[in-house]
């Protein structure tokens, strides 16, 4: 089933929710990066996360980014998303897979300590980066904790990835609330006993729960409305082009060695690991040496 997302509000409009499936696009994230259980967990939530942050994202262009810059094994997260579902992301070390902590992954400890900093690249408001501490390094915790303190709105957010004995990803999910300041006192307890029941968003993904049952689940007894459904999945906007107009700031020794000492250059996006490959001649029109391409005088 292809990932989406859904954006909601309760009647009396105190209330945002937000629910994502995202296991294609942790999946083709893990499958990419060649990432180890622990990674595809840390991974996976924190792309689920950028997706729920970027559904309000609606002007062409427009783009959040999510970095998580920790002193763990895993050596930082960096995601983004734009406004038609398109997510990237990469860790900087993905053969990271640690003992599991409470019998769950534990992501903390591949995380570890530092700061979460999160852009947002809007039409009108231009761009906005805000960065918060790493409190927990779960993810979620800490998304929560930049949205309640950096963005003044309180926030509650739920990422799972289940992943398969063969490593791939079985499901992958989250949940995000902000909760205005007219939500009531019932609303808000009405919400905790929800989530309760709910469990691990997770395993509810896992069990074949759509975004609508999901959300039905977290606003049960909570009159509200869906103002929203969007794909999401794994896409990058890298292209050959643009990895060939990055070769032209390197310095003319550079590509010198690898015009005479490589016999060509290969590039890989950080993001998707897409590699691309270039020939001695290609290097060499960058270069402005065009000897042995050029007509001749
Ligand atoms: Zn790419």
């Amino acid at each position: 089933m292809a990932d989406y997302m859904v954006r909601a509000m309760d009647e009396s409009g105190s209330i945002r929710a937000f629910v994502a499936t995202a296991t294609a696009l942790a999946d083709e994230a893990r499958r990419r990066h060649d990432t180890w259980p622990t990674a595809t967990a840390a991974l996976g939530r924190a792309l689920t996360g950028t997706a729920l942050l970027s559904a309000t994202l609606k002007d062409e262009g427009e783009s959040i980014t999510l970095r998580l810059a920790g002193d763990g094994p895993i050596g930082g997260i960096t995601c983004d998303a734009d406004e038609q579902g398109q997510v990237r992301g990469f860790v900087r070390e993905p053969h990271v897979d640690l003992d599991p902590k409470n019998g769950k992954f534990d992501v903390a400890g591949a995380v570890g300590g530092g700061y979460v900093h999160i852009t947002r690249q809007l039409a009108i408001e231009g761009i906005y980066t805000g960065t918060s501490e790493i409190v927990s390094g779960e993810i979620g915790d800490d998304l929560a904790y930049y949205l309640t303190k950096s963005e003044q709105t309180p926030s509650a957010v739920s990422l799972g990835v289940r992943v398969a004995p063969d490593g791939s990803v079985r499901a992958a999910g989250g949940v995000l609330l902000q909760l205005l300041p007219a939500t009531s006192e019932e609303e808000r307890e009405q919400l905790e006993v929800n989530l309760q029941a709910l469990g691990a968003v997770s395993m509810a993904v896992e069990s074949g729960m759509t975004p609508e049952e999901i959300l039905g689940s977290v606003l049960a007894g909570i009159p509200y409305k869906i103002l929203e459904k969007r794909d999401i999945h794994f896409a990058c906007r890298c292209t050959r082009e643009r990895a060939l107009s990055s070769l032209a700031s390197l310095s003319k020794d550079d590509l010198h060695e690898m015009i005479h000492e490589d016999g060509g250059a290969e590039l890989v996006c950080q993001f998707c690991a897409e590699k691309y490959q270039f020939s001695a001649d290609e290097l060499r029109e960058i270069h402005g040496d065009t000897k042995g391409t050029a007509p001749g005088h």
